[in-house]
């Protein structure tokens, strides 16, 4: 789960991270005030959407001016004129997809002063089984681009669980980040700050880019990115209250609410699968014969014939979905109620793209033969190898 900007910002400060004081505006008629709170004299007006790359990023209403999403005010006037800008308009960045994001929330800021722009994340390293912090001092832009072109530019020192976060690895991300002089001090305090709020909180990416230092020499945190490990966040009500569902797919929400796994993917195949590995091979095996998944979809193990139905309702309501292929290993989960899931559903939604189901397992007999008798216009398949093949060729022609 993923949280925005203004509230990361809240959570690392209530470890002791520095950040600029700000005012959180979802109405353009609070945004004078928000920005008359501030001591200024230069306001920073930041629309608050889950995702990247929003100082460069674009609106796709004319009426929402030429700026992107991080736009500097020189009075609180002018921070309400760009308030008011941004609210309801739709902002595309590298990040959003074409599509972009509607800005439901503007954060305004304090401005600082810049002298450098740096970069410093933690996630949990799964190589070493650790949390690795990342440090470069190219910060402020697409990190993507530094580790491609300049790799010897990014640093990652490891943390080891046992002795948690050291004063030496604060020093040496500080030496990585050029630091020197009170910065150099300040990120000791940093780096244990945010290691501490990372582990417990759960999270599982924190990402300050730019970390900066100011003209007056001091560390700040100007930009900050937080997600959190769902399957911790029952144990951090404070953290799910975080939760914005309108930056979030309808469709993961929906089936998150069913408890099935469903991650939207840009292909035109949609998949249901029991299991996540088998979820995975049928991903890798549609790839192989050339088209691409529309989902990655786990209905789980023990399904109810419920659930099935509202697995395939998520798929078929998809507009990119060309052809479903169900793909199913009984076991714990018998296929005749896979089969009657199936039936239920396309009762229910109708079916306009070809379906490829594959059966295997216990009462995969049975579960054919409601297949069969239901008049319904499904391509059985033999095996995996099959299933794929005849999807991909009812798709592609
Ligand atoms: P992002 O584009 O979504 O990553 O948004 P950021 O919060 O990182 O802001 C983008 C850029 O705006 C930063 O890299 C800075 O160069 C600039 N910026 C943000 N806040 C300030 C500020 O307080 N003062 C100045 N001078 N520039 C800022
Ligand atoms: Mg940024």
């Amino acid at each position: 789960m993923n949280i925005h900007e203004y509230q990361a910002k809240q959570v690392l400060k209530s470890f002791g991270a520095p950040v600029s004081d700000g005012r959180v505006v979802t109405r353009a008629q609070e945004a004078e005030a928000a920005a008359n709170a501030l001591p200024g004299p230069v306001y920073v007006v930041k629309a608050q959407i889950h995702a990247g790359g929003r100082g460069k990023g674009k609106f796709k209403e004319p009426e929402a001016g030429e700026g992107g999403g991080v736009r500097l005010a020189k009075s609180p006037a002018e921070a309400a004129k760009f308030a008011k800008e941004m609210l309801g308009a739709t902002l595309v960045t590298k990040q959003t997809g074409e599509t972009g994001k509607q800005v439901n929330t503007i954060y305004i800021e304090n401005g600082s002063d810049i002298e450098t722009e740096l970069y410093l994340s933690a996630l949990v390293d799964r190589g070493t089984g650790r949390i690795a912090f990342i440090a470069s001092t190219e910060g402020g832009m697409n990190i993507e681009e530094v580790a491609e072109e300049t790799p010897e530019k990014i640093v990652t020192v490891g943390i080891d669980p046992a002795t948690g976060c050291m004063p030496h690895h604060a020093r040496r991300i500080a030496q990585a980040l050029g630091l020197k002089g009170a910065a150099a001090k300040q990120c000791g305090r940093l780096i244990p700050a945010l290691y501490k709020a990372f582990v417990e909180k759960d999270a599982s990416l924190l990402e300050i880019n730019p970390l900066i230092v100011t003209k007056g020499g001091d560390l700040l945190v100007l930009d900050a990115k937080m997600g959190f490990d769902p399957n911790a966040l029952f144990r951090h009500e404070d953290i799910l209250e975080l939760r914005d569902i309108s930056e979030e797919d309808p469709m993961e929400v929906k089936a998150s609410e069913y408890d099935l796994s469903y991650v939207k993917l840009d292909g035109n195949i949609g998949c249901m699968v029991n299991g996540a590995g088998l979820a995975m091979a049928t991903m890798d095996i549609i790839k192989h014969y050339g088209a691409e998944p529309a989902n990655f979809l786990d209905v789980g193990g023990g399904a109810t014939k419920e659930k099935v139905t509202e697995a395939f309702k998520i798929i078929t309501t998809d507009p990119g979905v060309k052809g479903i292929l169900v793909n199913i290993f009984g076991g714990i989960m018998r296929c005749d109620i896979i089969a009657e899931g199936i039936v239920a559903a396309v009762k229910e939604v109708g079916l306009e793209d070809p379906l490829v189901v594959r059966l295997e397992g216990t009462n995969v007999e049975k579960g054919k033969e409601i297949l069969a008798n239901s008049g319904l216009k499904i391509t059985p398949a033999d095996d995996l190898e099959d299933a794929a093949k005849k999807v991909v060729e009812a798709v592609q022609g």
